[in-house]
Order: C-alpha cells, then sequence, then structure tokens
C-alpha cells in the first residue's frame, strides 16, 4: 500500500540553508514511486509569483520536479506567506494545486486538508488581510509589478506582519474551536490535517452524537528537526526528521 506523507510550513528561504537541506535530504529519501506528498501551505517564508527566478525558487523547482518525475504524486496548498503560488508553478514542478480546502481519504477516513489559518477567525486583523491578498482583482495587480517591486512589498509585509505579532496576544493566533467545529460540519468529516499555528498537537473536538473528530496540526520545520504524518493506509502516524 503506497504512503501519504503530509508536511507543511516548511518556511524555505534562501536565509534557511540547514532547513532547505533537510527538506532536501526528505524529498530525495522519503517518498517513493507510488507514494503521494501533501504540501499544507507556507513551502516558502515569501512567495513573489510564479515567474521567481531566485535561485532559490529554481532549486526548489528542480527538487520537486525529480519528486514527481520518479512517480510520486504531488498536491500542493497555498499558505499565508505563499499565497502568490499557482497554477503555472505547479505545472512546473508536476503538481495539482490543490484548493484552501480539500477533502480526501486518509487512513480510511474523509479528512479535511487545509493550511490552518483560516481557522484563526480571532485574529481579526489578519483574516482582514487574507480577504484582501486573496482578492483575483490585487493579485491580477501584484502580478503586474515587476520581479523586484514585489520583493520589496513583500520584505515589507513580513516586517510589519512580524512587528504586529510579536505585539499580540498568541491565544489570537491558535485556531478557534467554534471556527473547527463549523468547518468539520461544512465538509462532513471527523478528521482534519493542518499547520500554520506551529503548535504540533491531535486535538480532539466532540461532535453531536456522542462522536469524536481528530485535528492533526503539523509542526514548522527547523534547521535540525521537522515533524511528518504519514497515512500508511490504515493508520497516520507521525515521523519525525532530524
Ligand atoms: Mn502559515
Amino acid at each position: 500500500m503506497p504512503n501519504r506523507y503530509f508536511i507543511a510550513d516548511v518556511h524555505l528561504s534562501s536565509t534557511r540553508p540547514t532547513t532547505l537541506a533537510l527538506w532536501q535530504r526528505f524529498i530525495q529519501n522519503g517518498p517513493q514511486t507510488g507514494d503521494s506528498l501533501y504540501i499544507l501551505g507556507d513551502l516558502f517564508d515569501i512567495w513573489v509569483g510564479d515567474d521567481d527566478d531566485a535561485p532559490l525558487a529554481e532549486q526548489v523547482r528542480h527538487t520537486l520536479r525529480q519528486l514527481t518525475q520518479r512517480g510520486v504524486t504531488l498536491g500542493i496548498q497555498r499558505g499565508n506567506r505563499d499565497f502568490m503560488l499557482g497554477t503555472t508553478f505547479a505545472r512546473q514542478i508536476g503538481a495539482t494545486l490543490l484548493p484552501d480546502q480539500q477533502v480526501l481519504q486518509v487512513a480510511g477516513l474523509p479528512t479535511l486538508l487545509l493550511h490552518g489559518d483560516q481557522l484563526c477567525t480571532d485574529d481579526h486583523a489578519y483574516q482582514k488581510a487574507r480577504r484582501c491578498l486573496r482578492n483575483p482583482c490585487l493579485q491580477w495587480l501584484l502580478r503586474h509589478r515587476s520581479l523586484a517591486a514585489r520583493r520589496r512589498i513583500a520584505a515589507t509585509y513580513r516586517e510589519r506582519s512580524l512587528a504586529s505579532q510579536s505585539q499580540r496576544n498568541l491565544d489570537e493566533l491558535d485556531a478557534v474551536t467554534t471556527t473547527v467545529l463549523d468547518y468539520l460540519q461544512r465538509y462532513q468529516v471527523r478528521q482534519m490535517i493542518h499547520g500554520h499555528t506551529h503548535r504540533p498537537a491531535v486535538h480532539q473536538h466532540s461532535l453531536p452524537h456522542g462522536q469524536i473528530a481528530y485535528r492533526y496540526v503539523l509542526d514548522e520545520w527547523h534547521p535540525t528537526h521537522a515533524s511528518v504524518w504519514v497515512d500508511d493506509g490504515a493508520r497516520l502516524y507521525c515521523n519525525r526528521l532530524s
């Protein structure tokens, strides 16, 4: 039975060469022919557009193209950092760009895959910014700026978001239980996998009629370690990499 791998929040950046090296080792040695890999958002720390020709972008394209060429199915979702990721990049690497919410059969159960930023609804300022940044008109305008201009905009956006986060109550940045229950209900699932909050855990949520839902939260990638959830067809387990 082929394996399915789930990762999120690798936050690849030219300033984090050790994380990049760890990730490349995983891509080269983890998923085998017939397996699938799902990247649930924020593969990149910043993505200015599918025409990005920076060395990091080229390197990642090359690594992922090799993965899909040896017969690994790759699905990728956008996160809050790489919301400009598009179908051109997906085509270049032989992947499928998945919608923000994707239901997939995992370990025998219909499972909702998502980045997780959608669940942090106590963060009103972010949710407002998200609606704006996901607006197709704004994305069209951004894509028609030069790469250099987009890199400048991205750097400013990142500085502002770091500055505002440092002043915030951390609980505001976590998933909100009522929103989680709302998504479980809306997609008719009892299992979800997401990243974004950087608080790896397996949460249990009580549903009506005594049912329990499971929420698997992926860890972000670090220079020396990372975690990957694996579905071997029957169960979902966490693999720690170093
Ligand atoms: Mn994120």
